[in-house]
């Protein structure tokens, strides 16, 4: 397992643009706001410098597909695959304002999650987000913890469905991330994915942000990083 993490520039140099594909470059002009294009831009640009150096290849010449959705079989919002290079290579990706991260293992499936630890009013949350066991745990702990408690399990719920490879339609409160343990063995079934249970945990972030790493529970279980954003 190995991963990468950094913070994006406010504005891109040349050379991101010129790292990023067509289809990125046009997503990076369609945002609205500059600052979130830069973000967008400097993150996918640095994912493609780190898999290159992984495969040993220029980052332009990376290109990317999709899996189809492991819940509805849609081809939009599936797992992302490297298409080129021919690879056994898996990656994650995510983001949260400038910062990034990049989770890849060669012939393991893995999903990572970013959030930036922030104020919330867990009281107007859906409740089917969450399990029973993790709900006892956040009215467990104090109150001044409570957000960044959920944003902790947030974190692990993304990086599991990230992992299985479902969109937005997966049942968040049938996952439960085990808040209270180090790396806990999480089960979570979806349609299309052959994978049912998952090792997560969480990685070791600056100050105000939180992460989380899922694997298959077939996968070594030694292959936890620390993340160093
Ligand atoms: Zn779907």
């Amino acid at each position: 397992m190995l991963i990468r993490s950094g913070c994006s520039d406010d504005r891109p140099e040349p050379e991101v643009l010129k790292t990023l594909s067509a289809g990125e470059r046009e997503r990076f002009q369609s945002f609205p706001d500059p600052l979130r294009a830069a973000h967008f831009a400097g993150a996918h640009a640095e994912a493609r410098r780190f898999l290159a150096g992984i495969l040993g290849c220029h980052p332009a010449r990376l290109r990317f597909g999709r899996h189809p959705c492991a819940g509805c079989g849609g081809a939009g919002h599936g797992r992302p695959y490297l298409s080129r290079p021919r690879t056994r290579w898996e990656f994650s990706l995510s983001r949260s304002g400038p910062y990034w991260v990049c989770a890849a293992a060669e012939g393991i499936r893995v999903g990572v999650d970013l959030e930036r630890v922030r104020p919330m009013d867990l009281s107007r949350l859906p409740s089917a987000i969450l399990s029973g066991g993790e709900r006892r745990h956040l009215y467990g702990v104090p109150g001044e913890s409570r957000a960044a408690e959920f944003i902790r399990c947030w974190t692990r719920k993304e990086a599991v469905v990230k992992a299985s490879g479902i969109g937005i339609e997966a049942a968040l409160g049938d996952i439960d991330v085990g808040p209270a343990q180090t790396r806990p063995r999480v089960t979570h079934k979806a349609p299309g994915c052959e994978f049912d249970t998952w090792w997560v945990s969480d990685l070791n972030t600056r100050s105000g942000l939180c992460s989380a790493l899922a694997v298959p529970s077939s996968a070594d279980r030694s292959s936890q990083e620390d993340c160093p954003c």
